[in-house]
Formats: structure tokens, C-alpha cells, sequence
């Protein structure tokens, strides 16, 4: 399949997906850290669509060309294989900077370089955003909410990390690149926009991403327990990624700088998402206790008033459907025999 991509490619006859046309006046330059990741590469398929140029940066520690592939070779689309760590001197008029990886095991897995991924990279966007003026939106997270004593969480909510835990090199990591983009939008004038992200789910989710959702729809579907951990009574709230999108591009173009929550507030146990997937699913998986995270937090849920108020924003897909859609994603993916296909 690969094979035939490429041939496509090189004989021109490769078909992308429809995109609009902009005059110079309203066309982008548009730069997506992360872009080839989960999120990132479902928000340039939207700006692609909307036909800015799209220009997508990755390390492709958790993101794959795969993901972006149906984009490539396309004249508003660039590619580059780079590490936000060190600079990068491009021309833009926007950054999405989703650069970071993001589930637990993910970040976890090298906690020094999520932090210098979440520090010095966000630094170099926001000197790149500084010497182009280029407007600058930060993915952050409902983990700088920490293990929330406030319920629901609004983003007066200044949160509870443990800056030594676990999770610190991923929430202290998002804590000091909000702070970063408000010292550069005082100090050097630069328009940033703060995205707090709630737990967001959908096709191009990393098979082994180790989050929940992916979790709990592969075992399913493989017929293997479903690994709930603690006792599952903590909560999450969550959001299908085209609903993220729309809310990510309204807050670029909105005019409004403070932090905004971008979630679903429709929340779950973990133990009754545990029985929607087993449900949807079908099979016959059990499901099996394993022992708490450390500082994982008990509940989460998002206040989204003041989307409301400033983007007119709230998500619109049901947690089944946008549940079936993974789980038909996910169905594809493992019907994709070769593992190199997968990548
Ligand atoms: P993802 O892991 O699929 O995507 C992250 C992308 O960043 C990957 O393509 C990865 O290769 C790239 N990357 C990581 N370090 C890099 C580096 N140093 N240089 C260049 N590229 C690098 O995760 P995602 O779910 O798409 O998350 C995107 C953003 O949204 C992240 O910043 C994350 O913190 C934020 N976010 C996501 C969620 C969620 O539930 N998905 C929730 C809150 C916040
Ligand atoms: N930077 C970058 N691309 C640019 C401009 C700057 O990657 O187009 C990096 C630069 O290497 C620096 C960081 O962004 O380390 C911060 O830049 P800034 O101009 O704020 O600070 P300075 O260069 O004065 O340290
Ligand atoms: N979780 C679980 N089983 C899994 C993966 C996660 O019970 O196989 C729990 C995890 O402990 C947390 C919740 O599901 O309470 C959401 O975890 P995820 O890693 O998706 O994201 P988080 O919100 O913790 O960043």
C-alpha cells in the first residue's frame, strides 16, 4: 500500500482531499508543532481544507507521517522533521504549538526531555513567534489543574501539582510554558492564546498511546481484559477531537488572551467507561482491577463557560458517536497485518 502511495506520488497522480481556495490577502502561513500527532494532524486537515499553507513540525517521537500522508506533496503542505528543542528560523503568521508528548506512559517515559520539549521548545516558538510577530496558541492542559480541589474546574482554578511527582515534568512542563507565553505577551507584545485541553479522543490515537480511551477500545476489541485502575471511581470528561479542533482554531482567531478550557463536561467513572466500551464493543472482556496511578487524579471536568461566552463555543458529538468512530478506526488498524503499516 505503501508501495502504491509512493507510485502515486511520483507519476502526479496522487488525489488529495478537497481544499478551498484563498486569495493571497486571506491565505496563512500556518505552523503546527506536533502536527503529524493525534490532535495536530486532525487541525491541519481543517486549515488545509480552509486553504492556508500548512506547515507541520515533528520529531515523530509519538507522531507518524501516516498521519498526515494524504497531505503530502500537496503545494500548501510542508513536512519538517525537527526537534522544537533546538531553533528553528521559519516565516509564519500563526503557531499552533501542540509539540509535547501527551499520555502518561508517553511523558513519562522520558520526564527530561517533556520537560525541555514543554521549556526550551515552547521558548524557541515564542522567539520564533517574537522575530516573525506571528500569533502564538499554546495546547496546555487540565493537568495544570493538578489533582483538582475545585469541581468542575474553571480557569480561575490556579490547581494542585505535586512538583516532584510523577506527572510534574508534563503538568509543571505546561504550568511554565503558560507563564512563558504571558511574560513574552508583556514584556515583547506578542498575541498568545492559552488552550486548556480536557481529555480528548478519536481516530489517529496512537495504538500503544497508553490512554484510557485507546486502552480500553484495543482490549476489547482483542478480546483481553480491560485494565481499570484503582477502583475506577475517578472521573474524566471526554471530548471527540473535531470538537477540540473547532474550538482550538475559534480561539486562535478570537480575541481573547486569557486561558481557555476547551473539554466536553459530559463525565464518567472510569469503571462505567470501562462498561460503554465493553457495550459498544461487544465480546466478552472482563474487567480487571490493577493498582492506582500515583497522583492520578480523582476527578476532572471542565467548566466551559467562558468558551461559551468569548468563542460561542461547545462541543457537539455524542461520546457514542464519536466512540464508534474510534472504534472503527481502531478495527482498521489492526486489520492491518504488517506491523511497518502501523507506524
Ligand atoms: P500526540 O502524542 O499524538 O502528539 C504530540 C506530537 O508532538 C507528536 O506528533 C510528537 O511526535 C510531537 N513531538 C513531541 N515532542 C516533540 C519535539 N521535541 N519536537 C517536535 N515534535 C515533538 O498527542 P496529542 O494528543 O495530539 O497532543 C497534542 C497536544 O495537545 C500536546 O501538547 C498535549 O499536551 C495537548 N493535550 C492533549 C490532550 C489529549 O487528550 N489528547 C489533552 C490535553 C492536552
Ligand atoms: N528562536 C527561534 N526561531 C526564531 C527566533 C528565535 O528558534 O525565529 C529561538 C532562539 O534560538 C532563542 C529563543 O527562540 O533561543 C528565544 O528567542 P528570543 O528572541 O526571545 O531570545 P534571545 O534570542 O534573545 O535569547
Ligand atoms: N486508566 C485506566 N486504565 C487504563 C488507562 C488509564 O483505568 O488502561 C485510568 C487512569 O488511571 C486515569 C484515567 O483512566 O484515571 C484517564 O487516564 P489517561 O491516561 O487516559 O489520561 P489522564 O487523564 O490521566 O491524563
Amino acid at each position: 500500500q505503501l508501495k502504491k502511495k509512493v507510485l502515486e506520488l511520483e507519476k502526479g497522480t496522487k488525489k488529495y482531499p478537497e481544499t478551498k481556495f484563498l486569495n493571497y490577502k486571506d491565505r496563512k502561513r500556518i505552523l503546527i508543532t506536533g502536527g503529524a500527532g493525534f490532535v495536530g494532524s486532525h487541525l491541519s486537515d481543517k486549515l488545509m481544507k480552509q486553504g492556508h499553507e500548512v506547515t507541520v513540525v515533528d520529531n515523530f517521537f509519538t507522531g507518524r507521517k501516516l498521519n498526515v500522508e494524504h497531505w503530502i506533496g500537496h503545494p500548501n503542505f510542508e513536512l519538517i522533521h525537527h526537534d522544537i528543542v533546538n531553533p528553528l528560523y521559519i516565516e509564519v503568521d500563526q503557531i499552533y504549538h501542540l509539540a509535547s508528548p501527551a499520555s502518561p506512559p508517553n511523558y513519562m517515559y522520558n520526564p527530561i526531555k517533556t520537560i525541555k520539549t514543554n521549556t526550551v521548545g515552547t521558548i524557541n516558538m515564542l522567539g520564533l513567534a517574537r522575530r516573525t510577530r506571528a500569533r502564538l496558541l499554546l495546547a496546555s492542559t487540565s493537568e495544570v489543574y493538578g489533582d483538582p480541589e475545585v469541581h468542575p474546574q474553571n480557569e480561575e482554578y490556579w490547581g494542585h501539582v505535586n512538583p516532584i511527582g510523577p506527572r510534574a515534568c508534563y503538568d509543571e512542563g505546561k504550568r511554565v510554558a503558560e507563564t512563558m507565553c504571558y511574560a513574552y505577551a508583556k514584556q515583547e507584545n506578542i498575541e498568545v492564546r492559552v488552550a486548556r485541553i480536557f481529555n480528548t479522543f478519536g481516530p489517529r490515537m496512537h495504538m500503544n498511546d497508553g490512554r484510557v480511551v485507546s486502552n480500553f477500545i484495543l482490549q476489547a476489541l482483542q478480546g483481553q481484559p480491560i485494565t481499570v485502575y484503582g477502583e475506577g471511581k475517578q472521573t474524566r470528561s471526554f471530548q471527540y477531537v473535531t470538537d477540540l479542533v473547532e474550538g482550538l482554531v475559534a480561539l486562535m482567531n478570537s480575541n481573547y488572551s486569557q486561558p481557555v478550557n476547551l473539554g466536553n463536561p459530559d463525565e464518567h467513572t472510569i469503571m462505567d467507561f470501562a462498561d460503554i466500551i465493553k457495550r459498544l464493543v461487544g465480546g466478552d472482556s472482563k474487567v480487571v482491577n490493577k493498582p492506582a496511578m500515583q497522583d492520578d487524579p480523582r476527578k476532572r471536568k471542565p467548566d466551559i463557560s467562558r468558551a461559551k461566552l468569548y468563542l460561542n463555543w461547545e462541543p457537539k458529538v455524542q461520546l457514542e458517536v464519536g466512540i464508534n468512530k474510534t472504534i472503527e478506526y481502531f478495527r482498521n488498524e489492526l486489520k492491518s497485518t504488517k506491523f511497518s503499516e502501523r507506524l
